[in-house]
């Protein structure tokens, strides 16, 4: 190994007592301010393996079940029924599509007047569903919303990424969302260090090229995801960071939202703190959304550099 990426190592020492820093602050935590978007993780079972996949979606690994719709339903009961004001229910993998279930709870959620949001690759899986999928876009006319991966604007960085055959039947998938009428939005990444307008840029090229009325500089329109390496040094998080950084506990995720999945051999699903974080067992909050809000200790290099730093440094 060399001397950089020996520097570039996480220091054992951080991120090891839940309450206090590596240099003995205090550190920071995150209050459920409110739920307003609910994740469902549908199982990570994916009909492709991307290099660098953070949840190691593959079409091997079932570490996360496919969730039943009975099990989904009972969680957008208990919503209900606490008057949690949800807004928004977001569904990710693995490969959505892939889960037997998916369109059933798909449909539940728009029927009791969600907005959904489903993450896809917009591959075979989903491409084999359009039927049910254009069904439920004419029925619920603006309560659905699809995020297509695209980790490039190249097809070579994209399959490099995503292997072989992956690029066209993305754009295949991509295009016919977009001539139906669906909202899409693209989540793309910077696997290639370029500059956010160079990335943008390279972007808006290939949307002029497809014909997608995207705008690739609106953020909503194209969502450009950091990249999460668990072992590369961070800085961690204290409660000092909030007033250094001016950025605030309330705007972190799990100050506003909670994924449920389901174990491989559980007997119910499990409620996590955020989708970032799906195999710590120090982020699972129960099986019950009414008890899972309880206060989050920021103790994962994930929630420093994912979620509060977002590029910048904290002197702690
Ligand atoms: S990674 Fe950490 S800070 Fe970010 S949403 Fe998850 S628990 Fe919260």
């Amino acid at each position: 190994m060399s001397a950089v990426q020996e520097a570039r190592q996480l220091d054992p020492k951080k991120f090891r007592d839940p309450m206090v820093t590596a240099g003995g602050q205090p550190r920071a935590h995150v209050e459920l301010r409110t739920l307003d978007t609910l994740w469902v993780n549908t199982g990570t079972l994916c009909n492709i393996e991307c290099v660098s996949c953070y949840i190691k979606s593959s079409p091997r690994n079932d570490r996360l079940a496919y969730i039943s719709e009975v099990e989904v339903a009972g969680y957008l009961d208990e919503i209900a029924t606490h008057e949690f004001g949800t807004r928004l229910v977001g569904f990710t993998g693995g490969e959505p599509f892939m889960n037997p279930g998916f369109l059933g709870m798909l449909t539940d959620t728009l029927d009791r007047g969600y907005q959904a949001l489903v993450l896809t690759n917009a591959m075979k899986p989903m491409w084999n569903k359009r039927a049910g999928l254009l069904k439920l876009h004419s029925r619920f006319t603006g309560q659905l919303t699809v995020r297509v991966s695209m980790d490039h604007y190249t097809s070579t960085i994209h399959e490099s990424e995503r292997g072989p055959n992956t690029w066209k039947s993305m754009l295949r998938g991509l295009s016919w969302l977009h001539d139906q009428g669906f909202t899409v939005n693209i989540a793309g990444r910077n696997l290639t260090n370029e500059p956010d307008t160079t990335l943008r840029e390279g972007f808006g090229r290939l949307f002029d090229e497809l014909g997608l009325t995207l705008d690739s500089t609106n953020p909503l329109d194209l969502v450009i995801f950091p990249e999460m390496d668990a072992n590369a040094d961070v800085p961690e998080i204290s409660e000092a960071c909030w007033e250094i950084l001016s950025t605030s506990p309330d705007a972190q995720m799990c100050a506003s939202a909670r994924m449920v999945v389901k174990r491989k051999g559980a007997d119910a699903p499990a409620v996590l703190a955020c989708t970032l974080l799906p195999y710590d067992e120090r982020f699972e909050l129960g099986t019950s959304l009414t008890k899972s809000g309880k206060r989050v200790q920021l103790n994962h290099p994930h929630c420093a550099r994912f979620c509060v730093l977002g590029g910048a440094s904290c002197s702690t």
